[in-house]
């Protein structure tokens, strides 16, 4: 059972861009404000992303093992440095955000299972690097007003097909080659000002429905799959022209409604968020109680602890030509409700499901969990679930696809909830 988990990791460091065969005025034309001496720095946000079978302990790896490597191999280093000089790799390519995080996976890669690396600059501007690729994704934001009209009844699709409005956050990635010695795979400034252009200056302040012409002149509903797909269009071109790829659109709605759309027909991943407070305690109660400490640590506590857990699911559909949706929401949002926040909320896992009177409930056996007993019913509404992921902690989160658990415990456990 193939289970992705996420460690989080800090670090504050400056750098300048500047390269020595070039002169000044070429420099400053060049970099510009990034060229100007001393150079500047960022409160770097990491996040190591390591794949693996879940051990007969419920975890691919012991966290505080994970912790510990990436704290001698990069964050010890990096920390309060100046990064053109730390690594020899900084003196051959200047260290950009998406060179740091190539870097970076060269240097865990030996040490961890790694499938990704994913380094924030600050909260509007990360990089993704997953062993061959470099992405880049620059967040921005938009008000706008929509109505889910029209071709929807207002008696089945409710209060959405009065007007009414969002702050929609958008997430534009570009996936590149990059520079061996400027370490970057596209003008970042020229990315800005193709999103600025092309859907900002359209969109922010304006009723979608009335106010775009996609929209106002067709029957084209605007959902929040519907604008990500006309974002792509609209995006793809002159992205094209700066020579990377648009590699993704992802629309938020709000924090608990998302898509992305990766420019494939009208194939979309549609997600909610929602999250649930609980109780639990890790120790297999076959083990004794110092067994149990040291696989375990703090979290062998034998009277348990808590958190509030974030969660994630992420359903993949076809966005529908007339509703312009990709899966029932409602229908999406009770079944998460029945399944998983109702029993788990409020609970001492442990104790309260008889799952995990038998199965440790770590992050991981959690989600799978999840994943399980969500399935079926999704599917049901006509969806095919991609992911569930489980946040436990800012530093601690967990992912698993849904194609990577063909057999589920779960199942065998308690047929009938696989059943429904
Ligand atoms: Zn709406
Ligand atoms: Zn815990």
């Amino acid at each position: 059972m193939e289970c992705i988990i996420n460690r989080r990791a800090q670090f504050s460091a400056s750098r300048r861009y500047w390269l020595p065969e070039l002169g000044e005025a070429q420099n400053v034309e060049k970099f510009d404000p990034c060229a100007k001496f001393p150079g500047h720095g960022h409160n770097y946000v990491l996040f190591i992303s390591m794949s693996g079978e879940l051990d007969e302990y419920g975890m691919v790896l012991n966290l505080s093992d994970v912790k510990q490597v990436i704290k001698s191999e990069v964050t010890s280093e990096l920390d309060f440095s100046y990064l053109n000089e730390v690594w020899e790799e900084f003196q051959a390519t200047l260290p950009t955000t998406e060179n740091i995080a190539r870097v970076i996976w060269n240097r865990l890669a030996p040490h961890l299972p790694l499938v990704r690396v994913q380094l924030f600059e600050h909260p509007q501007l990360w990089t993704e690097y997953e062993g061959e690729k470099s992405s880049l994704t620059v967040r921005s934001h938009f008000s706008a007003a929509h109505r889910l009209a029209p071709n929807l009844s207002a008696e089945k699709y409710g209060k959405c097909t009065r007007t009414h409005g969002h702050n929609y956050h958008l997430e534009v990635t570009v996936e590149g080659e990059m520079d061996g010695r400027t370490g970057m795979i596209v003008d970042l400034g020229c990315l800005h000002e193709i999103v600025e252009r092309e859907i900002l200056e359209l969109f922010d302040h304006s009723c979608i429905n009335e106010d775009i012409p996609y929209f106002s002149t067709s029957h084209i509903v605007p959902t929040t799959e519907n604008i990500a797909r006309y974002m792509s269009d609209l995006l793809q071109f002159p992205i094209s022209q700066l020579g990377v790829k648009l590699s993704r659109v992802k629309l938020f709605e709000s924090d608990h409604l998302w898509v992305e759309y990766e420019g494939k027909d009208s194939e979309i991943f549609f997600s909610v968020a929602t999250g649930f407070s609980a109780a639990h305690r890790l120790a297999d109660p076959t083990l004794s109680l110092e067994k149990n400490q040291t696989i375990y640590g703090k979290c062998s506590r034998i009277n348990g602890h808590g958190h509030n857990y974030y969660l994630e699911v992420t359903v993949q559909g076809e966005i529908d030509p007339v509703t312009g949706m990709s899966v029932d929401l409602v229908g999406l949002n009770q079944i998460i409700q029945h399944y998983v926040i109702e029993p788990m909320d409020h609970s001492f896992l442990n104790q309260d499901l008889p799952y995990f009177t038998e199965v440790v409930p770590t992050a991981e056996n959690i989600a799978v969990y999840i994943t399980n007993v969500v399935r079926s019913p999704i599917e049901e509404l006509g969806a095919k679930l991609h992911k569930v992921k489980l946040i436990e902690s800012p530093n601690n989160s967990c992912e698993i696809y849904a194609r990577d658990i063909e057999e589920s415990k779960v199942d065998r456990i308690y047929p009938e909830l696989a059943a429904v």
